[in-house]
């Protein structure tokens, strides 16, 4: 490889790199973006000067489809669906892992790690560790996919001896690796394959749905650390590189998440050792105990009677799309000189960021968009919370009910406000399936309605006071 090459490769690594930096914040996340997509043109166009590549009709014919498909699919997405589609993709770079893995062994001079029976020994052990986390990737992808969009039950599935089961496969695994790079057999390449495909079902079926985020997260991880095992039997530096940083940032993120749910990681990784029961049934039972509920106009008033105002954000506004209705609510009030931020829960909505995301298409100011940590002693001092289709981030049953499946999970400290008004469409329970003590509260009206429609009736009666 010339020199010219190594160095558009290096340009194109810095700016992946750049890019991870630029969307570690909103304010450079566009700028992020830029890089990234600057980073990938210079390592598309750089692979395809490379002189090996002998025909490109193949390689159009492939970007034109792939491409054509890719953007039909990001017309038409909705954000809410974003984690199952993540999924998805994550599913397709473990099966190219296992098929260039499989292309390799039974052509290895077209990629210039030997002739069969004589491939060099670390191309096998990059083969075999690439094959492995490529399977384990694709069929756990395939599983996450099938629980995020609703194909299979989202609940976990567990049969005795189960860990014993994963640790005999891992086992396995370690076993057959070295009798294949030993012997180069196929047959015992295509058992490390089958072992894997079952070991990724085995890994994720025991998986509950509240976890199912940080489980897409991590497989996010595995994803990049698939590329670098195709990076390396292909000789790719750049997608080492790329493969690494995906692998490392996904690994990074999986932890954030976990301290953000208050889950094990180890839990995770191993496939829902130690987890949390799902939804008990005390959690799940209908409350039948009276709740107060109010019309826009009742909400109006209390909020025009408020010095601070706190917005918590949630999966139904998302779905409401209400951001701007959202933005333009928190407009009325600052006019009215109410001070109001936006409080976003590291988990609110379906995917990390997703809060951030529609606030920030909606133009609301960065400032006012506070984290967690740092806005939860605010809430006692608040005048009025207003809950916008949130639901199990606001729910105090993850500190006092040690059987919930959110048990331990920070949560905004909505309850703890002066008043609260909580919007949503009836009494039905959020993601992880359990009821919210907090409807019931002395202080919270019920401000029952589409987030967007609720918030532009909202918008109008305090236009009107
Ligand atoms: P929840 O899913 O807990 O609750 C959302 C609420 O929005 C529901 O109770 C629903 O009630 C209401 N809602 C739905 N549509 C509308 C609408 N059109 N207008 C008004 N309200 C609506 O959301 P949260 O954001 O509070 O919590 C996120 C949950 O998702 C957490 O449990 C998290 O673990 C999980 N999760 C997070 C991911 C991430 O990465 N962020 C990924 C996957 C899951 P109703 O039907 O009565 O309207």
């Amino acid at each position: 490889m010339s020199s010219i090459i190594y160095l558009a490769y290096l340009a194109s690594a810095v700016c992946f790199i750049m890019a991870l930096r630029g969307l570690s914040s909103p304010v450079s996340a566009r700028q992020g973006n830029l890089y990234g997509i600057g980073g990938m043109a210079i390592a598309i166009l750089t692979t395809l000067s490379l002189p090996q590549v002998e025909s490109y009709s193949y390689i159009f014919g492939g970007i034109a489809l792939g491409g054509f498909i890719g953007a039909v699919i990001a017309k038409r997405i909705a954000m809410t669906a974003m984690p199952q589609l993540v999924a998805a993709f994550h599913s397709l770079v473990g099966l190219a892992a296992v098929l260039i893995a499989m292309s390799a062994l039974w052509s290895p001079e077209a990629y210039g790690i030997g002739s069969p029976g004589e491939i060099h020994f670390g191309s096998l052990i990059e083969m075999s560790l690439g094959v492995i986390i490529g399977a384990i990737t694709f069929t756990g992808s395939v599983v996450a996919f099938a629980k995020l969009q609703g194909l299979v039950s989202g609940a976990p599935v567990r049969f005795p001896m189960q860990h014993l089961i994963n640790a005999g496969c891992g086992l396995a695994l370690l076993l057959l690796m070295m009798l294949f790079c030993a012997t180069e057999a196929k047959f015992i390449f295509v058992l490390l394959i089958a072992i894997s495909l079952a070991l990724g079902v085995l890994l994720i079926i025991p998986i509950g749905g509240a976890d199912m985020p940080v489980v897409v997260s991590m497989l996010n991880s595995y994803s990049g650390w698939a590329a670098v095992g195709i990076g390396f039997t292909l000789g790719n530096p750049v997608l080492i590189i790329a493969g690494a940083l995906i692998g490392s940032s996904g690994a990074i993120l999986s932890y954030i998440m976990c301290k953000a749910m208050n889950r094990s990681i180890i839990n995770v990784i191993f496939g829902g050792f130690g987890s949390v029961a799902a939804a008990t049934e005390a959690g799940a039972a209908k409350d039948e105990r009276p709740v107060k509920s109010g019309a826009a106009e009742d909400a109006a008033f209390l909020l025009a009677n408020a010095d601070s105002v706190i917005i918590v954000p949630g999966y139904g506004m998302a779905v409401a799309q209400a951001q701007h209705a959202v933005r333009e609510l928190a407009e009325t009030l600052e006019h009215k000189g109410i001070k109001v931020r936006y409080a976003i829960h590291p988990v609110a909505g379906r995917m990390p960021g997703h809060m951030n995301v529609l606030l920030a298409e909606a133009n609301v100011p960065y400032e006012s968009v506070v984290e967690l940590e740092e806005i939860n002693n605010d809430f006692g001092t608040t005048d009025v919370v207003y809950v916008i289709g949130a639901n199990d981030v606001t729910n105090p049953a993850a500190k006092n009910d040690p059987q919930s499946p959110i048990y331990g999970m920070p949560i905004l400290n909505v309850a703890e406000a002066r008043n609260v008004i909580f919007n949503k469409r009836s009494m039905a329970a959020g993601y992880a399936g359990i009821q919210n003590a907090l409807f019931y509260q002395e202080n919270t009206m019920m401000l029952f309605g589409d987030a967007k429609a609720a918030t532009e009736q909202l918008v109008k009666a305090l236009k009107e006071l």
